[in-house]
């Protein structure tokens, strides 16, 4: 079988050579171990921060080991009696088509009403960000208005559909036309920026009349300034991510002045810091996916040996929607 290993850290943006795909014999169990045969893996932006040696809230992902990561696959040996071969299963294998697990952090999935890659996205991690930065922080009454940046991806396809549902006004931001029209047309946003277009604080100024009660912020830079020049007093901030800072990119605040004119709150968040909500928020979100009401896109690049370059790609914003690589 075949994994992806981390051969170098980057120095500044990623790059292919950063990776070594390697072939393997296929292991043997021991008793209460159980092998998977992976389907999907997930990439996420959290694994470039992995792949540093800087401190961090994570350890950093280890030189010459498989590369961290979410996976969705199948158990084809089982020698622990909480499996069975067959069973479909989530767990953290990473970069590789078959995998050993003891179990403990294994969980098997329902599939029957839910596609297994929805549990790497808005049925996982990403939409548990989501749930968490809104319902526990942002908080937005009906009325409201709700910025979410990186609209189409994972996570802010999430954010704002579940604001819709609060009733607020959701304004998504997200780069190019494509992505737009279908935060609007397909997710029901009420409006959408493209930061490309050139005119980005002209466009959201359009966008937010009333101007913004709460942001869910997945970018920063240029574009967190941009909200938080139209934030109204006592707004809210969920900080989720600063994509476009993680190639080593200094993020600077220009509009800092406004936390205070504004009496805002900002508040940063790890998901996997609140495992005690994970269930109530699977819940809510499997439920709706299940209905057909929570929708959401993926990005699938085929076989293992496109990780790499779908990976360099997620940071470029060349994903459109959730990006899984499909094994087999
Ligand atoms: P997405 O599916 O949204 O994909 C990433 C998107 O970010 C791209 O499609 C692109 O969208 C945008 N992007 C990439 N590079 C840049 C850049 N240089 N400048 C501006 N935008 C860029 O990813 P996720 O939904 O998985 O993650 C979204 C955010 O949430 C990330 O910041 C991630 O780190 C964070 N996150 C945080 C967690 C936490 O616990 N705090 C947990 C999970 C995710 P576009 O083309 O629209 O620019």
């Amino acid at each position: 079988y075949q994994r992806i290993v981390l051969a170098s850290r980057p120095q500044g943006q990623v790059a292919a050579d950063n990776f070594r795909l390697e072939t393997l014999a296929i292991p043997e169990i021991s008793e209460g171990e159980v092998l998977i045969r992976n389907h999907f893996l997930s990439l996420d932006p959290y694994m470039r921060g992995r792949m540093e040696d800087a401190k961090s809230y994570a350890a950093p992902q280890a030189i010459d080991e498989t590369m961290i990561g979410g996976t969705v696959g199948e158990v084809i040996a089982s020698k622990n009696p909480r499996f069975a071969v067959g069973d479909k299963v989530l767990g953290m294998l990473g970069w590789t088509e078959v995998g050993v697990s003891d179990g403990v952090l294994m969980r098997k999935l329902d599939t029957t009403h839910i596609p297994l890659s929805a549990y790497l996205g808005a049925v996982g991690m990403p939409g548990l960000t989501a749930w968490y930065g809104l319902t526990q922080i942002m908080q937005p009454k009906s009325g409201e208005t709700v910025v979410v940046s990186a609209a189409s991806g994972a996570v802010g396809s999430v954010v704002g559909q579940l604001a819709k549902q609060m009733g607020c006004r959701v304004v998504g931001i997200a780069g190019g036309a494509e992505k737009c029209a279908y935060v609007v047309k397909e997710l029901g946003f009420d409006a959408c920026v493209d930061y490309k277009a050139g005119q980005l604080h002209a466009d959201l100024t359009a966008a937010t009349p009333d101007g913004i009660d709460a942001v869910f912020e997945n970018v920063g830079g240029e574009i967190f300034d941009a909200s938080l020049a139209r934030m109204n007093p006592f707004g809210r901030i969920a900080l989720c991510g600063m994509i476009s800072g993680y190639n080593g990119e200094q993020i600077s605040i220009k509009n800092a002045r406004t936390f205070l004119t504004m009496r805002l709150t900002l508040r940063g968040f790890i998901v996997s810091e609140h495992m005690d909500l994970w269930p109530q928020g699977l819940q809510e979100l499997g439920a709706q996916v299940a209905s057909g009401k929570l929708k959401f896109r993926e990005s699938v690049a085929e076989g293992i040996a496109s990780a790499p370059d779908a990976f360099i790609g997620l940071l470029k914003g060349k994903n459109f929607g959730k990006q899984l690589v499909k094994l087999i």
